[in-house]
């Protein structure tokens, strides 16, 4: 059923998001991967495997994190090190191009925050590179917050099933942005996003030949339904 027709009813909407969230849960107990950042409450681990996943897979970035997270365990071991040294160390990890902004924005935290990251979306954005997904990332995987992680990957899985038209800024709309609150509303907000962001990986997969055979949730898919345009 499109997401338009579950505006006239409500219920069938909240049923249809929990059965989501059951599904994606159960999916995720089995399926979830096990990353060193994902097994951390830390804010500044989190942070610097989102700058570290920014272009690289996940699984070329688990090295070169346990690399960096040996030498540099925070922002004050980065502000100490001092600028230079940051740059060599990122660069012979081939991430000299984040060397900068990461040296800065260690400055900020340290100097106004007194090294602790802010539990608070609009603190966070205003620090150097430092968006509304890396945000909410922070927030979500690290303090378990009801804060929605919207990126392309979790984007296109609500949009296939509630057969929501997917663009560019999908991950800035209001209406994806509700839905996923919702979602998280259930409960589990860090477990859910992994198991979701895994399940775009391994199950709704981009392209056009998502893996619908085996995924719990085509009963309710508008994608594997048809129903799209
Ligand atoms: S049925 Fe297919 S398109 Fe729909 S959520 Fe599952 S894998 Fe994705």
């Amino acid at each position: 059923m499109y997401y338009n027709s579950y505006i006239q009813d409500e219920e069938a909407y909240r049923n249809v998001v929990r059965r989501i969230w059951t599904e994606i849960m159960e999916w995720g107990k089995e399926n979830m991967r096990i990353y060193p950042w994902r097994n951390t409450q830390d804010g500044y681990r989190i942070l610097i495997a989102e700058i570290m996943l920014h272009r690289t897979k996940a699984d070329q970035v688990k090295e070169i994190y346990e690399v960096f997270i040996e030498k540099f365990s925070d922002f004050v071991s980065i502000v100490d090190a001092g600028s230079e040294n940051i740059k060599s160390e990122l660069y012979s990890l081939g991430l000299s191009w984040r060397a900068n902004l990461l040296y800065r924005m260690s400055e900020e935290v340290v100097e106004k925050y007194n090294g602790v990251l802010p539990l608070n979306r609009m603190k966070l954005m205003e620090l150097p590179g430092v968006g509304h997904y890396t945000a909410s990332a922070i927030l979500c995987f690290g303090y378990n917050l009801p804060e929605p992680v919207l990126d392309t990957n979790t984007v296109r899985v609500i949009g296939r099933i509630f057969g929501i038209k997917i663009t560019d800024s999908s991950r800035r709309s209001k209406k994806f942005e509700k839905i996923m609150y919702d979602l998280i509303a259930c409960g589990e907000s860090r477990n859910f996003s992994f198991s979701l962001i895994d399940f775009a990986a391994m199950v709704c997969t981009s392209g056009n030949n998502p893996r619908c055979d085996i995924c719990p949730l085509k009963s309710m898919c508008c994608f594997y339904g048809k129903e799209m345009t």
